[in-house]
């Protein structure tokens, strides 16, 4: 059976921090799927196709990657792929509680589904998506915290609303 994991998360935008934890990732499995959370309580600023998109176009260079959305719970989607992996990014000591949380409210929902955690690269740990589109909004140098593409859409995005 091929090795998957699945990275879950909003990515509205994706960021450098994300990139960088794909990027080490997955070489590590067969292949790495990256759930998008279409979450209906969640207002997002990129719609799923968008944010899809950007995706695969920031990550180009890797090929065992998969983007998919789903509106359930992560682990409702892995026991119906049968993937028991899920990849979660750690950045500072706030990420920690609610990972914790979220790996033991799994743990109980799906016990055979482990939760593993990657640090943040320090050049990356501070970066958010909310954080990239608070300087994006303020016109801010997004070089180095977004993929090129991201920041052309980001642009766009809020600067074409009128
Ligand atoms: P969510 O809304 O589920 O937290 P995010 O898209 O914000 O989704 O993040 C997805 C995952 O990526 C989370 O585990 C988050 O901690 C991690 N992550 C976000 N930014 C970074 C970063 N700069 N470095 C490492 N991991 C990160």
């Amino acid at each position: 059976m091929s090795r998957r994991a699945v990275y879950p998360g909003s990515f509205d935008p994706i960021t450098m921090g994300h990139v960088d934890i794909i990027e080490r990732v997955a070489p590590l499995y067969d292949e790495l799927v990256i759930l998008l959370a279409n979450s209906p309580t969640k207002s997002a600023l990129f719609s799923v196709e968008e944010r899809k998109d950007l995706i695969l176009k920031s990550l180009s260079h890797i090929n065992n990657i998969r983007v998919e959305s789903f509106s359930g719970l992560t682990v409702d989607y892995m026991k119906e792929k049968q993937i028991s992996i899920i990849i979660r990014g750690l950045r500072a000591v706030v990420d920690f509680e609610y990972e914790m949380t979220m790996a033991s409210m799994n743990k109980k929902l799906a016990p055979a589904i482990e939760t593993m955690l990657v640090f943040a690269r320090p050049e990356y740990y501070f970066i958010s998506s909310r954080g990239v589109k608070e300087i994006a909004v303020n016109k801010g140098d997004l070089s180095g915290l977004v993929t090129p593409i991201v920041k052309t859409a980001l642009e766009k995005k809020i600067f074409s609303k009128g």
